[in-house]
Formats: structure tokens, sequence, C-alpha cells
């Protein structure tokens, strides 16, 4: 069965892994800065930040923004349910914009029209979907009038770069951006995140948080960071040789989010593939489109940004209600052909969960509409391209 997503190791990540094993440090050593450091650098951003997953990413950056209780939090509809759940886990209320048709992002339009009707919007989180950069301009225009922070989702965007040709992570139009390394996004380190951040207070809370919210001048090895106090008892803290061996405060109340020695250096491995990754995913994208422009009944999306992309899904829409086959018997028709698809993504409004607190799908029109169409079809690196012509195959044989 070709899945939908996978993702690759080679011979040398294999060896980074042992190396790491066999050199006795398993968790807080070198390997989580050079990571930092090699992530930062590739992004452009002043600092990076190695974290356990993406939403653990998330929890944080509004833990160091400090987002709580009364605060509003807007992310699109069509995104993973860690972008309004990281907001409901801080007490803050969650809410939703449509998306724009033509990206399948967030509509920066219906984010004007929902920061004019609630008050305390104190965080705006757009996710990069598939792979391509939100609007940003637009974006940041709206949370800089009504004093909001921006949190990016660049768990599928990692190596996209925005129209202006900088990186995505380099927080040129945020506060914050996270990334997740979860096997099926850009590079794997197992289960994994990143954040990337400019800003000094902001990196310091997030190193403080991700190990317990403990203060200890050890934590802080990032050359770009200074700091004029460090302690909040400084007479506890030092003795006349300076600050004594033992001694750390735990300032506020963090958690244990930290990513081990052997996923930082799988990281490291990984994202020295990371630009051949990506390039052989556009290669794929290429292709899809060509055998796909044209077909009745079948509608290639966000093809307007396949500039700025990291192609990370390829998601077409199909015209169900006309082809006279559910979704659900498409998609077995494909398994039995040996092709796998997935949706992206059940809209957050629709879960139970969500719809309990009072959420409805049918106030998001556009995404509804996508949605019942959505369907991505597999893109990764190891897809041949034999394997690719059957998907294609497979596609245009059900649809005929
Ligand atoms: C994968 C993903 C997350 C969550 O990342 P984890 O590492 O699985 O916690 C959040 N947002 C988006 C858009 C994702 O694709």
């Amino acid at each position: 069965m070709i899945p939908y997503g996978k993702h690759f190791l080679d011979e040398d990540d294999i060896q980074e892994v042992i190396d790491i094993l066999r050199n006795g440090t398993l968790t807080q050593g070198i390997k989580v800065d050079e990571f930092e450091e090699r992530f930062s650098s590739y992004v452009g951003s002043k600092y990076a930040i190695a974290v356990s997953s993406g939403t653990a990413a998330l929890h944080l950056a509004c833990l160091a923004k400090d987002i709580s209780k009364g605060d509003n939090v807007i992310t699109s509809a069509n995104t993973f349910v860690s972008d309004a759940n990281c907001a409901v886990f801080v007490g803050a209320n969650p809410l939703f914009t449509d998306i724009d048709v033509e990206s399948l992002n967030m509509s920066p339009q219906d984010l004007a029209s929902k920061c004019q009707q609630n008050k305390k919007m104190r965080a705006i989180i757009p996710a990069h979907f598939a792979g391509v950069p939100c609007d940003m301009v637009p974006i940041k225009e709206v949370a800089d009038k009504y004093k909001s922070i921006i949190i990016e989702d660049a768990c599928h965007a990692l190596g996209a770069k925005y129209p202006c040709g900088a990186k995505v992570g380099s927080c040129k139009y945020s506060d914050i951006t996270v990334f997740s390394l979860h096997p099926v996004k850009s590079i794997a380190t197992g289960e994994g995140g990143m954040i990337t951040t400019n800003d000094d207070e902001t990196y310091r809370r997030l190193i403080m948080l991700r190990s317990h919210g403990i203060f200890h001048q050890k934590l802080f090895k990032n050359p770009n960071f200074h700091m004029d106090k460090l302690f909040v008892n400084e007479d506890r803290a030092y003795d006349e040789k300076g600050v004594t061996p033992w001694y750390f405060e735990m300032q506020e109340l963090g958690f244990n989010y930290r990513l081990s020695e052997i996923q930082c250096g799988l990281g490291i491995s990984q994202l020295r593939k990371l630009d051949r990754f990506i390039e052989y995913r556009k290669k794929l994208v290429g292709k899809y489109d060509q055998a796909f422009l044209g077909i009745d009944n079948l509608s290639i999306t966000q093809i307007k940004y396949r500039s700025t992309s990291a192609f990370h899904l390829y998601v077409v829409r199909i015209n169900f209600r006309n082809i006279g086959i559910s979704r659900a018997e498409f998609m077995r028709k494909l398994g039995v052909l040996g092709v796998g698809s997935q949706v992206h993504y059940i809209p957050i409004p629709s879960h139970p969960f969500y719809e309990k607190r009072g959420f409805s799908l049918d106030n998001y029109i556009n995404t509804k509409t996508y949605y019942e169409e959505a369907l991505s079809l597999p893109l990764y690196y190891e897809l041949s391209e034999t394997e690719q012509d059957l998907v294609v195959k497979s596609v245009l044989s059900i649809l005929s």
C-alpha cells in the first residue's frame, strides 16, 4: 500500500543515532544546541528552541506570551486540532476564521471581521496549510491594528518561503513560529517540535517553560542571549566567589517538554537533507499537476502558490456528487488499487469537543464546501515515479 505520507531515513541518519547511543549523553547535551543552532540558521531566526512535539510548541508559545483566561485566540477552521487546543490548554477562548478558497489558508478578510466583532483578540494562529505560506502582510496589519500577537503554525511549512523571499520560521511577520518533527512532516525526529523567535524575553520564557519553569544559568547557552538580572533571589544564588554550584530557581510553572539527544541528532542529520526532500516533492507536484490539469470533476488546489510552498500535501478537490460515488467509496477503491489517501482536515469546529462549545461548520462556508471535496494524495520523498504513475492511473480510472 502506498501511504499518503512517509518519512525518509538513510544510513547517515542511522549512523548519527548509533553514534549518540555509543557516546553516552541521552538528553540535555550538545546535540540539542547544535540542532537548534542549525535550525535557526536555516530559517533565519535569532533563536530556535527544540521541544517534544508541535503541540508542545504551541502550548509553550501561548504560555510564553501569557495568553490566559478571557483572551481570544483565533486560528483557521481548516487546520489540525492543536491550533485551537493550545488556546484551551491555557484557559483562553478559541475562535475560527473561514479559509480563502485559493490558498486554503486563513482568510485575512474574515480575520479582520472576526477581530472587529471579538474584543481582546490576543493571538492569531495562521497555519501554512499543505506548505503554502499564509498571506502574512494583511494578517500582520490586522494583528497590529488589534494589538494581537501572531504565532505561525509552520508544521507543514519547514523550508517554505514567503513571497518576499524570507524563509518561514524567520518570524518576519510574527512573534513566534512553531514546527512539528513528526514522521509525516518535512523532517522527522520520531516525535518532536521546534519553536523560533527573534525576541529575547520570549526566548528566556520558552527555555524555562520547556524545563519545569526552572531558571538555571547553564540552560542559556545561546551566545545571542544576554541577561542583566538572572535570579529572583540574587542573595541566595551567590557567595563571594559567584553562583553557588547547586543553586537554581523554579520561577514559574513549566513542563518537561524537552527533546532528547537521540532525537536532536536525528534532526541534525535530517535537516541536511531537507532541501533535497523539498526539491523532489516539488517535482512530484509538477507531475501531478500535469496529469490532473483539465480533468472533469477534479480540481487542483493552491496552484497559484507553487513558487513559495514546501509541498507538504497534495490536495485535490473531487466533485463526488457529480461522479456518483462517495468519498469513502472513492478512498476504499483507491485502497484496493494499493493507493492510500487522507483528508486534511476534518474542520476543527465540527469535532464534538468544539460542537459542544457551540461551534458549527455551517458558519464556515468555504471550509465546509472544501471539506466535502478534499482528498490528499501520496506525496513524500520515497514515492517513486512508478508509484506516482499508479496513483494517477488509479485516480483517473475511478473518476471515469
Ligand atoms: C502535525 C501538526 C501539528 C501537531 O504537531 P505534533 O508534533 O504532532 O504535536 C500541529 N499543527 C499542524 C498544522 C500539524 O500538521
